[in-house]
């Protein structure tokens, strides 16, 4: 009996969840094989590769998966407009080859190739001279320059010490480096992602500067729209957050989501697959799927 148990735990390993990380198809500093591993690595067996705006890495995630026997999840994480802010919506079991929403991520990376520019030509007007140049040599997919790449690019030439600090002194809502960009809007976005077949998630809602009222908004506009989801438990919650979104997941009857949000070794939250557990109560977004 007691070697049968044994023998059983050996066999059968807890699930671990991780639904938002990045790639070198966007921001973050890993190819998506190393991605996958480390996350492996971690103990995770259900991953969501959720690049900016694309899905060019989901190809290499699924051969690593399928070698390490680990559930890669399709995903992005979409760039939106909603109320004057930018918010993001991460998508969860996408088909990566749908139209629709191949069109439209295609429409934004276009628009992100602009915005490069106009972001160089403002840091230029700060002194920042061959900002673009530097900043494309930390660009791992050159459809998608993030902020992080100017960020990455700024400390190397000494703008700042920390990723963090350029964020707040130059790549922010009103300082020099930052400029206002058309995202669509998160109606768009949720109908790629319905026509996709997946699942519709609010990202790290801790991370918005809005107001508790605002935010209430954003979740019934979102809600009227059919998504189903909001990030619960994300890296770059709190634990205060954590509990928090898992009331709110519970009041407005949303799935709740885990992730690292992961963008390499010394630049995230969290590493991969460390993000804490959903609160008591919350429907994981993973019993959505389950049983399909
Ligand atoms: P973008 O989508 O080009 O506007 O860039 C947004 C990305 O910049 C996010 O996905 C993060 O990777 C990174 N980011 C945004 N705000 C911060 C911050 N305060 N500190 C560090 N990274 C940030
Ligand atoms: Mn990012
Ligand atoms: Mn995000
Ligand atoms: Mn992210």
């Amino acid at each position: 009996m007691l070697n049968l148990q044994v023998h059983k735990d050996e066999m059968t390993q807890e699930p671990r969840y991780d639904l938002h990380c990045h790639s070198t198809a966007s921001d973050g500093v890993l190819p998506p094989a190393a991605v996958v591993a480390r996350a492996h690595a971690n103990g995770v067996t259900s991953l969501a590769l959720t690049d900016h705006d694309g899905l060019s890495g989901l190809p290499e995630a699924k051969a690593e998966a399928e070698k390490l026997g680990l559930q890669l999840i399709p995903g992005t994480e979409i760039s939106v407009e909603w109320n004057d802010h930018s918010v993001h919506i991460v998508g969860l079991q996408i088909n990566p080859e749908d139209p629709t929403l191949v069109r439209g991520l295609d429409e934004i990376r276009e628009g992100r190739a602009n915005r490069a520019g106009r972001i160089a030509a403002e840091l230029e007007k700060v002194g920042f001279v061959g900002i673009l140049d530097k900043t494309m040599g930390y660009v791992g997919n050159p459809e998608l320059v993030s902020r992080a790449h100017f960020a990455r690019a700024l400390v190397e030439m000494g703008a700042c010490r920390e990723v963090k600090q350029v964020f707040d002194r130059y790549l922010t809502p009103g300082k020099p480096g930052y400029v206002e960009h058309p995202w669509p809007s998160l109606e768009k976005a949720l109908g790629w992602i319905r026509a996709a077949g997946g699942v519709a998630v609010i990202a790290h809602p801790g991370r918005y500067r809005m107001s508790n009222k605002e935010l209430g908004k954003l979740f019934d506009a979102f809600r009227d729209l059919g998504g189903e989801a909001i990030e619960v438990a994300s890296g770059s919650h709190t634990p205060e957050q954590i509990a928090h979104f898992g009331r709110q997941a519970r009041h407005y009857a949303f799935m709740g989501s885990q992730g690292s949000d992961f963008h390499g070794p010394d630049e995230s939250y969290v590493d991969l697959g460390r993000s804490l557990p959903l609160p008591e109560g919350v429907v994981p977004v993973w019993e959505s799927w389950k049983n399909n």
